[in-house]
């Protein structure tokens, strides 16, 4: 299983998306702004991030563009978490560079999907071999 950050101000959202992310095997790590999201990000290499686009400060788009200038963290697949009101969002999420997009109510079905599959394409073998999911 995978290593998320999660990047979320809300306590409300954070918990249910950690939740969500605990039950599906994978290990949490909590950020409740930007710059925490990318001091993190750096000292755990996470092998994706969730990233919520309306935070206090620094927003999740340039967060993410941040990380993805950044050599030592372009690689990590990045998906937005953000309002589904917010139509906007889903282009300027594009333009700073994440791999997904998921509206916020989350949906389970469409958060395990879009993971699972930004998963498979970062690492295409191998983790089937390591069914007790341990860190490496
Ligand atoms: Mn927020």
């Amino acid at each position: 299983m995978a290593k998320v950050l999660i990047i979320e101000d809300n306590p409300a959202n954070m918990k249910l998306t950690s939740l969500l992310m605990r039950h599906a095997g994978h290990t949490v790590l909590c950020a409740i702004d930007a710059e925490h999201g990318l001091t993190m990000a750096h000292a755990e290499q996470p092998d994706l991030i969730l990233m919520d686009i309306q935070l206090p400060g620094m927003d999740g788009f340039a967060a993410t563009s941040l990380l993805k200038q950044d050599p030592a963290t372009a690689t990590i697949p990045i998906i937005a978490l953000t309002s589904m009101a917010m139509k906007e969002d889903q282009k300027k999420s594009e333009i700073a560079g994440c791999d997904g997009y998921i509206a916020k109510p989350l949906r389970y079905q469409e958060l395990y999907a879009v993971i699972d599959a930004l998963l498979a394409k970062a690492a295409p073998q191998g983790n089937e071999a390591n069914p007790s999911g341990g860190t490496p």
